[in-house]
């Protein structure tokens, strides 16, 4: 990444020392709480979601604010400096998160966002557990 901003340079150190995220590893952990197995990134399934749990043909991103441009929420802000380089970039990233979504579904994944930023509030483990327990149901039909 050549001749990127301070600001930029700052985002990508972020994102690196973030790997295995702390709102990634917090995920799994919710995911194991409620009793369900998952794997990591698979392979062959489109936008290598951070979560599958194949049995349930469920999967579950966990997003980056700033990457993955969080609306409305702080985060997302695209920096003033390389303006155009990083609305380029990032306008990329939400074109492939939609284009992942849009193709799991089709072949009947069920597929949950969670962002980075809701990680710690108290109801993301309702909301995981019903998204969970509605695909365990679907999948008895
Ligand atoms: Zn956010």
């Amino acid at each position: 990444v050549a001749d990127v901003s301070s600001e930029g340079r700052r985002r990508i150190m972020q994102s690196i020392r973030a790997k295995d995220t702390q709102p990634e590893l917090a995920v799994r952990r919710l995911v194991r709480e409620l009793g369900f197995h998952y794997r990591l990134h698979r392979k062959g399934l489109p936008g290598r979601p951070d979560i599958c749990i194949a049995r349930l043909k469920a999967v579950v991103f966990v997003h980056g604010c700033f990457w993955h441009q969080h609306a409305h929420c702080g985060t997302g802000k695209v920096p003033q400096s390389n303006r155009g380089y990083w609305l380029k970039k990032l306008r990329r990233n939400i074109e492939r998160d939609a284009e992942a979504r849009r193709e799991l579904r089709r072949l009947g994944w069920k597929v949950m966002t969670i962002w980075e930023c809701q990680v710690d509030r108290a109801n993301v483990k309702r909301r995981l557990s019903s998204f969970l327990l509605e695909a365990e149901f679907l999948r008895k039909l």
